[in-house]
């Protein structure tokens, strides 16, 4: 039996060559489909349907609202006896803002392949898809369904992925493609953003005393943030993520500089562990609140979630099992795949993943290649990286989806 599918991947491993994989990397980098392009995903969307459809992988794509695509192609289960496994990678980028290299002009140089989008997360999606295409040229036939979703809006509000847990298709495991240097992640923190709005007294600046200055009241806000909460959430450990972290990400307050601030307002990026709650994400702030006004009695100040980034659904940690049979697998295919003792590690950003586990109960991993400056000025993805993520997600289907 061992045999056998060590023979099966070795047929699957064969089938899709590094050139082809490099090749369909390189046209999804060359297709822009960032927040700035009028199309959005919807270009990147029907290339990849299409070369899928070509490929005999059944393929569809799906509306999400207005000029959005999403892709889902499946390979079906025969029996429905394995378990289905879905893999998942977004179709949209950051845009390129100031790159160094040509962002959409993909060039391969010493086991590089640079542009944007490259590593976050064409490179992924790509090695996924080749996956799919490997199976199908291989003729395995699998027991439970494969499933790819290529979704819009990773980098927005997770509007495509957010689709996929509303509307299915619905697997019982998942791996979200993002760059994890071949390491596999089971568990990555959540994300919140704040936004806290501090209220003065508007006056001249010339009878300053005569005023509140929320600007001067913001300040010993973000004092007492960074002296005491900041190096409290530093020392709190978690036993599935790295610890929580608070960003002071944007400032804003004041008309001009002859009046006394009335308002200022900060937003703040929160990265929560699954063993710290929402509720206790903003109590802390709350008595940082206090803290300030037993200080300065005259302190007001109001807080609030920002909802920018999310569309309904909370950027809830991410935590799957680590004797999960997909974690157990995935350890298994990286040590044939690559020689060595897979890596398990938690992921420092946040991926649809959390929405996948949490909300569509699909337990689900993060798994992909390696490389360098996601949305940076230079990015690009390890090629040799890629091949081995295409065998892993591969074998990994073998384990979890089964053949007859
Ligand atoms: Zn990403």
């Amino acid at each position: 039996m061992a045999r056998r599918s060590g023979d099966i991947e070795s047929r699957i491993k064969q089938k899709v060559k590094k050139s082809e994989i490099e090749g369909l990397v390189k046209h999804l980098v060359s297709i822009p489909s960032h927040s700035e392009v009028p199309t959005r995903e919807s270009e990147v969307a029907e290339y990849l349907n299409e070369f899928l459809s070509d490929e005999g992988v059944p393929s569809r794509l799906r509306k999400v609202g207005k000029n959005r695509l999403n892709v889902i192609a499946t390979i079906k289960g025969t029996t429905g006896n394995g378990k289905s496994l879905m893999l998942n990678g977004h179709t949209d980028t950051v845009p390129p803002y100031d790159m160094d290299i040509k962002p959409f002009t993909p060039k391969v140089t010493a086991g590089r392949l640079h542009g944007r989008g490259a590593l976050d997360m064409k490179g992924g999606l790509g090695a996924m898809a080749a996956a799919l295409v490997a199976i199908r040229r291989a003729k395995v036939r699998l027991q439970g369904d494969l499933i790819l979703t290529a979704v819009v809006g990773e980098e927005g509000k997770s509007e495509g992925t957010e689709d996929i847990v509303l509307k299915g298709p619905k697997a019982d495991f998942g791996i979200v493609g993002e760059p994890t240097s071949l390491e596999v992640q089971p568990s990555h923190r959540g994300l919140e953003w704040l936004e806290v709005h501090v209220f003065g007294k508007a006056a001249h600046g010339g009878q300053a005393e005569k005023g509140v200055n929320a600007i001067s009241m913001a300040a010993r806000f973000i004092n007492k943030v960074e002296e005491d909460l900041v190096p409290k959430l530093a020392s709190r450990r978690s036993r599935h993520t790295l610890p929580p972290t608070l960003n002071l990400g944007v400032i804003s307050g004041g008309q001009q500089p002859s009046s006394v601030a009335d308002r200022c307002a900060i937003w703040i990026d929160r990265r929560w562990t699954p063993e710290e709650s929402l509720d206790q994400v903003f109590q802390e702030i709350y008595d940082v609140f206090d803290s300030v006004k037993k200080e300065r009695h005259e302190f007001r100040a109001k807080l609030k979630r920002d909802t920018r980034n999310m569309k309904s659904m909370t950027h809830v940690p991410n935590v799957v099992s680590r004797s999960s049979p997909l974690v157990k697998a995935l350890e298994t295919t990286v040590q044939s795949h690559t020689g060595k003792k897979a890596k398990l590690t938690s992921f420092w950003g946040w991926t649809d993943a959390a929405l996948l586990t949490h909300f569509a109960k699909t337990p689900t991993v993060v798994f992909g290649p390696g490389g360098a400056g996601a949305h940076a000025r230079v990015e690009y993805v390890k090629t040799n990286d890629l091949v081995t993520c295409a065998n892993v997600y591969s074998s990994t289907a073998l384990k979890i989806c089964r053949t007859d």
